[in-house]
């Protein structure tokens, strides 16, 4: 057998067909000691059953976590959505990546340089009292994006 709930079911429905074919046999003590038998085996299918289906779901949330890990892309210390034959699209903040949201940084203004763009996330990251604070950081994590990374329509002014 495998670890498949449909699989239990069709074994569950199986010595359901076979307490019947007893109980058809007229014997009342044999009748009795398969059903308890039948009611045993049906409870350890049941529990199996669950955890199969446990298993499942685990396993379909993490097929969906790998898709999502495999179209993006971290590079210039923030995460760009990169599905395939799309262009690359972000900035995304990399601490809020990291706690499975997909929070787009928005746009705080040029950088002195001229060639870059200075980006943060909308959601504070220095209240936060774990790892941050640890390392001693009092300031809002900011990001220099280089301007050809960004399209000229998403962030100018409209
Ligand atoms: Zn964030």
């Amino acid at each position: 057998m495998t670890l498949d709930p449909v699989s239990i079911g069709g074994a569950i429905a199986s010595l359901k067909n076979i307490v019947d074919l007893v109980k058809n046999a007229n014997d009342a003590q044999l009748s009795l000691k398969v059903s308890k038998e039948f009611m045993e085996v049906q409870g350890q299918l049941f529990d199996f059953q669950q955890k199969a289906l446990a298993v499942q779901q685990r396993n379909y949330d993490l097929e969906g976590e790998l898709r999502r890990y495999k179209s993006f892309v971290f590079h210039h210390s923030v995460y760009w959505h990169s599905p395939p034959d799309k262009p690359e699209d972000g900035p995304f903040c990399p601490i809020c990546f990291g706690e499975d949201r997909e929070m787009r940084l928005i746009l705080r203004g040029p950088h002195v340089d001229s060639e870059r763009l200075i980006f943060a996330c909308v959601k504070s990251h220095v209240e936060n009292p774990g790892k941050r604070a640890e390392m001693g950081a009092t300031t809002e994590p900011r990001y220099n994006i280089p301007k050809e990374l960004i399209p000229a329509d998403r962030y100018s002014p409209r």
